[in-house]
């Protein structure tokens, strides 16, 4: 799984409290699933089949807030235990027999599945076929639902099907899904067959060789095309997109195949799945998801080309597909050997970037990481990586230094090998650190006991380590150091000591990185100086290093609006907007129509300064509040809702149909975004006369928003 940003810093995994059963091996899994879309429901049928190990008298699955309609142990009905989180049988059964299970059942999901509803669809077109209407078996109405997909990990696969919440059983899951005419079904394995079953409804059937934990069951359902392209070793890689969104394929899944081919070479050991897909939905709660064979991500990273500069999916992309070895083929035992999910797909992810955008990308994302963990470190806020209750900054960024560190200490071959090793002993299997470290040692004939203690027990961030490596590996950060330390607390100093060497340095992320952290100090003639290059990112690193924009930099810094950078544009935007306020109309006109990245940074600023700007297109006024006010709808991504939110907060906006929204937002699955919309809402109901503002929206709202209001005014 790969965080969004927003979350690395308080996102703790949850302790595992499942339970084990080692007396029975659940082998395979048909699951057949049809989603309710009206009443977000989950029909379904699961067939177990399993082999009993050592003579037993009790089963269980894990199974939460279910209705079942048939419990059948090898097609005989069998009575069950059933406490809302366990569903238990007991059954006599002898060694080294197999069974079958099928339970029949229907829930709710609270969580796990998640329905999007969205600006209706157009209904399907009704086919001709032999049926008449009262054949029809389907009566899912699918007009207001635009997506449905699920999240595993963290959230427990047993909400919406009867599994193992527990990592080691490995399941053979086989999923069929039925699903309106007009939708696309994406799930785990190969697409085996797709069937009309009636003239609104289909059943896709995909079918798994090898087994997985449950955690890594999933689906999404929308309307998608897809391009599939294949590896050099001949997987089928599945890249889809909404219709809409046909021109961003190429920058969002750009270097796809090169990062697939890369991994397979890298990591030494063929794809271990039959394909690799990946999806991108709507509200997705995290960067992106491994889900065997079938990668969900937000599309929040379904980007253009100018987006590609400064957001793009090559990390997250990479990310994923490296879980596909790491987390999928060999899987911890639990939360303590994290390490070997997330530090491996972090660590693999940064080795796939360097392939596509060098060393220098390489060595500076490892020192800004770095940076971050050693000031968590000097806040005491240091964590093992063996501390199953870690934080994300520690499994993701401290996991990958760790890999980093190991390859420098065994070197590249031996390191290969002992992946390679690795991998092949315990595919399809589960693993624990000690494992791991159990084959690095072989391999490199090193003992690991130092670097056991120094990388994986303590929770200290050795630094000094880390930056003599840096400096041993990459000259241009060598010379940031030199630089640092010859300017120290003088930052007067920095300009005469940055300037002198300027025209020599040949690394943009030395010179990006200098302006960011002394530009505050420079003088406007070495700034101008700076900006005449067509580096886009050394020209951010000014507009983003400076409070105020200095008289004489005024054209210069007019210039960025035309970069071709969402982070440029919205950052100048700004500045120059409250710099001089004599030239806003014309800084508005010339940035009208910029929807910036999918969250809309540039539009939402746009649209809130073109409100606040007297005089600018009064006419218009209206309009542009509607259009800023509608942003804060369901329909839209809730980045883009949680910005209107704020930027109407900033201007005392709020009216009734964004306050509506508000409350909406206040019950949103993005647990972020909802605290963020409960704490708006609590700010605005402090002030005089908003609460019967509030109170007027009563008749609009559903019954769940009746009883969430009713709670936070206390009534
Ligand atoms: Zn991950």
């Amino acid at each position: 799984m790969k965080l969004t940003p927003i979350l690395i810093f308080f996102f703790f995994s949850q302790l595992l409290s499942s339970q084990t059963q080692d007396k029975v091996d659940f082998v395979r899994g048909a699951v057949f699933i049809e989603p309710i879309p009206q009443e977000k429901q989950i029909k379904g049928s699961v067939s177990y089949q399993f082999d009993v190990k050592s003579d037993v008298e009790s089963i269980f699955l894990d199974a939460v807030n279910m209705e079942f309609s048939k419990v059948a142990l090898d097609d005989e009905t069998i009575d069950f235990e059933y406490d809302n989180r366990k569903l238990t049988i007991k059954p006599q059964l002898l060694k080294d027999k197999n069974h079958t299970l099928r339970i029949d059942y229907v829930t709710k999901p609270k969580q796990t599945v998640y329905f999007i509803e969205g600006n209706p669809i157009e209904p399907p077109e009704i086919l001709a076929g032999p049926f008449s209407p009262d054949d029809v078996i389907y009566e899912g109405d699918w007009t207001k639902i635009v997506q449905v997909w699920t999240q595993g990990q963290g959230k427990y696969t047993s909400h919406w099907l009867p599994s193992l919440d527990d990592m080691t059983d490995k399941i053979e899951f086989d999923i069929s899904i039925i699903a309106d005419m007009g939708f696309t079904v994406i799930s785990n394995g190969k697409l085996k067959s797709m069937d009309s079953i009636d003239e609104f409804s289909k059943l896709w059937q995909f079918d798994m060789q090898n087994p997985m934990s449950s955690y890594l069951v999933g689906f999404a359902i929308g309307n998608f095309d897809k391009v599939t392209v294949q590896s050099s070793s001949g997987i089928p890689i599945e890249l889809y997109y909404e219709p809409k969104d046909s021109l961003k394929v190429e920058p969002t899944y750009r270097y796809s195949k090169r990062i697939f081919d890369f991994l397979e070479q890298e990591i030494g050991v063929a794809y271990p799945w039959q394909n690799y897909k990946q999806v991108p939905v709507q509200d997705f709660l995290y960067a992106g998801m491994e889900n065997t064979t079938c990668t969900i991500f937000s599309n929040q990273y379904v980007i253009d080309s100018t987006a590609f500069v400064d957001k793009n999916y090559v990390n997250v992309n990479a990310h994923e597909l490296a879980h596909q070895w790491f987390g999928n083929l060999v899987t911890e035992t639990s939360s303590e050997h994290h390490w070997l999910h997330e530090g491996f797909a972090t660590f693999y992810a940064y080795l796939a970037e360097r392939d596509i955008f060098g060393n220098d990308y390489y060595y500076w994302r490892l020192w800004e990481t770095a940076t971050a963990l050693n000031r968590f470190s000097e806040d005491d806020q240091g964590e093992a990586l063996q501390n199953p209750n870690a934080g994300s900054l520690t499994f993701y960024e401290k996991g990958a230094w760790a890999l980093v560190m190991l390859q420098e200490k065994v070197g590249e071959e031996a390191f290969k090998k002992a992946i390679k090793t690795y991998l092949k002993t315990y595919a399809y299997q589960s693993v624990s650190i000690p494992d791991f470290i159990t084959e690095m040692e072989k391999e490199s004939g090193l003992d690991l006991k130092e670097f056991h203690q120094t990388w994986l027990r303590s929770d200290e961030f050795p630094m000094e380590e880390v930056k003599a490596f840096l400096s041993k590996k990459s000259a241009s950060l060598n010379r940031f150091f030199e630089l640092q330390d010859q300017i120290g607390e003088q930052k007067d100093t920095a300009e005469t000591i940055v300037k002198s060497n300027w025209e020599n340095f040949n690394s943009s992320f030395l010179k990006r990185n200098l302006v960011l952290k002394y530009g505050s100090q420079f003088s406007p003639s070495f700034l101008q100086e700076v900006l005449h290059t067509d580096d886009l990112k050394e020209r951010q690193s000014v507009i983003l290093s400076q409070n105020t924009i200095p008289k004489e930099l005024q054209t210069e810094m007019e210039s960025l609006l035309n970069d071709t950078s969402y982070t440029t544009i919205e950052a100048a935007l700004y500045r120059l907007w409250t710099d001089f306020p004599e030239k806003r109309a014309q800084y508005l006109d010339a940035t009208n129509g910029i929807d910036g990245f999918p969250n809309k940074n540039i539009r939402l600023l746009w649209l809130t300064l073109a409100l606040v700007t007297p005089d600018y297109q009064p006419d218009r006024t209206p309009t542009y509040f509607q259009e800023l006010t509608q942003y804060t709808g369901s329909a839209y991504h809730f980045e883009t809702r949680l910005l209107a939110f704020q930027y109407l907060q900033n201007i005392g906006g709020f009216a009734p149909e964004s306050l509506k929204n508000l409350i909406d937002a206040c019950n949103h699955h993005v647990w972020h975004f909802k605290k963020s919309a409960m704490d708006m809402l609590n700010n605005f109901l402090k002030e005089e006369g908003n609460l019967a503002k509030v109170k007027s929206l009563y008749p609009s709202l559903s019954q769940e928003e009746k009883r969430f209001l009713d709670k936070t005014l206390g009534e």
